[in-house]
């Protein structure tokens, strides 16, 4: 599937519910967002049918995402019919990891072997406060778990937020030194949710000269046989992981991009920082063919822009205005 500006895409993040057990400060509402209703969010087997058109089309990798993918009921069904998918080569979970512990034999026995977890702080009280209410001692256990099982890799995704976190780069970089860890550092981006995004953004700069002064930091040049997607990776001398770098906002990757996302009503949404939607909730509920649903996956893959727009970080310019629980990060 070649967009206008020759790239190829080929990658699919899916979102199978808004709904999520936490609510990060920067993700969702304290008082919740309009949660979509059961009619509202595509069923399993129309997400199958929209992948299994996607691969003929191109598409090799998808990643299953939400809101909380294992809040969902049947998230495991679901993930080893994605994997019957013939032509899919690579099929990856982002959890927030509070159930992982209890699901992840399961999620591994469905044949998926690739996770990202998401973890903003090592510290109890923080990680409290910015989940609103998360059990940091669960997520722990579900990465150990995940480790035991065989998982690999096992990434950590944290969304790095100037005063609140930017004090932890350093514990973050010494468990990339003791486990066979990727910790990725995600520059905030401006979302739906209403914050100080200029107080809060920080640049990943800021991180790796930090990281520096105790680390021996050797970039590792991004190989085909690796996932590393727009990350930027660096092996700790010496340690056993890696800590990686995606830096939406101070060095776009729109170039590389090689995605859609499939929102949980069923939109493909062509970028995450332009509103443009293609709708395939209405066409898959109306019975469509085969070739009407290429005919739209088509037309999101034209309708990605060359990039996307610039993020004024001084006026936290909002520019995603969907929350990110319901596009999927
Ligand atoms: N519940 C799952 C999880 O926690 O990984 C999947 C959904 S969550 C929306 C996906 C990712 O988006 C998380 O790593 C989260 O930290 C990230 N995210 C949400 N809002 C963000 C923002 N404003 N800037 C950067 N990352 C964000």
């Amino acid at each position: 599937m070649l967009d206008t500006y020759s790239r190829e895409i080929n990658y699919l993040r899916v979102s199978i519910t808004d709904r999520c057990n936490l609510h990060c400060v920067y993700c969702r509402p304290k008082e919740g967002i309009s949660l979509q209703g059961h009619e509202d969010i595509l069923r399993y087997e129309e997400i199958i049918r929209v992948v299994s058109i996607a691969v003929k089309m191109g598409l090799i990798k998808v990643r299953v995402t939400g809101g909380e993918p294992l809040v969902r009921r049947g998230c495991i069904e679901f993930l080893a019919a994605l994997k019957r998918v013939e032509g899919l080569k690579d099929i990856s979970l982002t959890t927030n990891g509070i159930f992982l512990e209890e699901f992840v034999r399961k999620i591994f026995d469905a044949g998926i072997s690739r996770i990202n977890v998401s973890l903003d702080s090592l510290n109890r009280d923080k990680y409290f406060k910015i989940t609103r209410g998360g059990n940091l001692d669960a997520v722990l256990c579900g990465i150990a778990r995940a480790e035991e099982v065989g998982f690999f890799p096992i990434k950590i995704n944290t969304v790095a937020i100037k005063g609140f976190n930017d004090d932890e780069a350093l514990d973050f970089a010494r468990l990339a030194a003791e486990k066979p860890f990727q910790i990725r550092f995600i520059e905030l981006m401006p979302t739906g949710q209403k914050m100080n995004y200029g107080e809060e953004y920080m640049p990943a700069s800021q991180l790796i000269e930090k990281i520096s002064q105790k680390f021996e930091l050797e970039p590792l040049k991004n190989k085909k046989n690796r996932s590393d997607g727009p990350a930027r990776i660096f092996k700790i001398r010496g340690g056993r992981g890696e800590v990686g770098f995606i830096n939406p906002v101070s060095d776009h990757f729109c170039h590389t991009c090689n995605r859609l996302r499939l929102t949980s009503d069923g939109k493909l949404r062509v970028c995450l920082l332009n509103e443009a939607e293609v709708d395939l909730k209405n066409a898959l509920r109306g019975n469509c063919s085969d070739e009407e649903l290429e005919k739209l996956i088509r037309e999101a893959v034209l309708l990605k822009p060359k990039k996307h727009d610039e993020v004024c970080v001084e006026n936290s310019l909002k520019k995603c205005l969907r929350n990110m629980s319901e596009i999927g990060g």
